[in-house]
């Protein structure tokens, strides 16, 4: 079959659902091109994307400098493995550690993957500096976190969806509140193999929960005052997306950003993943200091793809684009009018209970229980008015669009979005 042959949405939707796994209940829609903050269906039908890869496309849809960074690295060289050197990777990883203020840099390619790796890195730092005895260590987790798919990684999920028939499970993994810092100082005082503590800065998948102002700041302190490694997963909400370069933010290389007066949190390990190639190919990374990342030796760890140079290429372009165009800047700025416009809305509205999320990672909490299809119906409807959102939990709809949106497109969207919701007012 000519790959360029069209097909019609049916007939896609069908190969996929005779052909493929079931693992995902995609929004009845097929998307063939995008561009910027638009996507378009097989029918040319054009979309406000409101979900970006769930952050990954923070950049926008193939945005042109990446797609020329692809391109031209592509047509050089592709992957070698790291049995070899190659030119890209070393260049990418002084970029990347210097944009982010860190000494060493862990390549590989998925957002799952990254957090396994620093798992593994935190293990092994507890029994080699810390001095945690063999086989004891234990990692602190939150409720309700999302931290990818893995076998070791739904083993301290709490989503009956992700694990159930999935088992055994990895040990070693203690559960708190999410923005509890007495159950997590309780914790860390009741056991002394605690390696380290891995929290999402805002959880993305839970329904975009943002904690207390100083959640993080004195989780951290907690941390350090404990001798447990502080590991923020940023794989979501890294890379400008909640309105600064990363969410817990840190001593980094914000372009023109003041962030005095505000919590400034520096992790021990941070794990970055989709938008750190603008969603244009598999890149995830683990950053961390000298001094923790040193335990990790030849054959500890690896990924015949983590580090190729075509990663390399994309994701220095990624992160050039998130610097020279200001996109945490934008996302701070157009997150503040969303949220704006939607709590006006929600004054007058019986259908949509809240918003709340930073810069543009949103999320709008609909008045009806978990197991209703509401947030699935006001979903279809807003594809039909021509913007794509995806309900997470049930009654929860997130919006995460491309943070290269003009004010303009973004007061747009806001009247497809409450003018979709009257639709569902009672
Ligand atoms: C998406 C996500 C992951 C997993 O990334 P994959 O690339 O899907 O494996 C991990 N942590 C967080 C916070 C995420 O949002």
């Amino acid at each position: 079959m000519a790959v360029l042959e069209h097909i019609s949405s049916q007939e896609a939707m069908a190969l996929e659902n005779k052909y493929g796994a079931q693992n995902y209940h995609p929004l009845p829609v097929v998307l063939s091109r995008g561009e910027g903050v638009f996507v378009w269906d097989v029918e040319g039908k054009k979309y406000y994307d409101f979900l970006s890869a769930y952050s990954s496309v923070n950049q926008g849809h193939c945005h042109p400098k990446i797609v020329s960074a692809l391109n031209e690295q592509a047509g050089t060289l592709a992957l070698t493995s790291r049995a070899f050197y190659n030119d890209m990777l070393g260049r990418y990883e002084k970029f990347a550690t210097q944009y982010f203020g860190y000494d060493k840099l862990l390549p590989i390619n998925t957002g799952a993957e990254a957090v396994e790796t620093a798992i593994k890195l935190c293990r092994k730092w507890a029994y080699e500096v810390k001095g945690i005895d063999l086989n004891k260590a234990k990692i602190v987790v939150c409720k309700n976190n999302f931290h990818g798919r893995t076998t070791t990684i739904i083993s301290f999920s709490n989503d009956p969806v992700a694990r159930k028939n999935f088992g055994p499970y990895t040990e070693g993994f203690i559960k708190v509140e999410y923005d509890n810092l007495k159950e997590l100082e309780e914790t860390f005082m009741a056991h002394d193999d605690i390696a380290g503590f891995l929290v999402e800065p805002i959880q993305g998948e839970a329904g975009v929960y943002v904690p207390s102002e100083d959640y993080l700041i004195k989780a951290k302190a907690l941390c350090e005052q404990y001798n447990v490694l502080f590991i923020a997963d940023e794989v979501q909400t890294g890379i400008a997306r909640t309105g600064r370069l990363l969410a817990s933010c840190g001593n980094c290389s914000c372009p023109k950003r003041d962030c005095s007066g505000t919590p400034d949190v520096k992790p021990d390990i941070l794990v970055l993943g989709k938008a750190l190639s603008g969603g244009m190919y598999p890149v995830s990374a683990v950053l961390s200091t000298n001094e923790i990342m040193n335990v990790i030796q030849p054959g500890n760890h690896g990924s015949t793809f983590g580090g190729n140079p075509l990663a390399a290429a994309v994701a220095i372009s990624a992160l050039e684009v998130v610097r020279d165009e200001e996109l945490a800047l934008n996302a701070e700025r157009l997150g503040k009018l969303f949220r704006k416009h939607m709590n006006a809305y929600i004054e007058e509205s019986k259908i949509v209970r809240l918003v709340r999320g930073k810069g543009l990672l949103n999320a709008i909490v609909i008045n009806d229980d978990e197991e209703s299809d509401t947030a699935w119906n006001i979903c279809l409807r807003l594809r039909d008015n021509g913007l794509l959102a995806k309900p997470t939990h049930g009654n929860i709809i997130r919006f995460a669009p491309p943070l290269v949106m003009t004010d303009h497109e973004l007061e747009e969207c806001v009247s497809i979005i409450t003018s979709t919701l009257k639709e569902f007012e009672a």
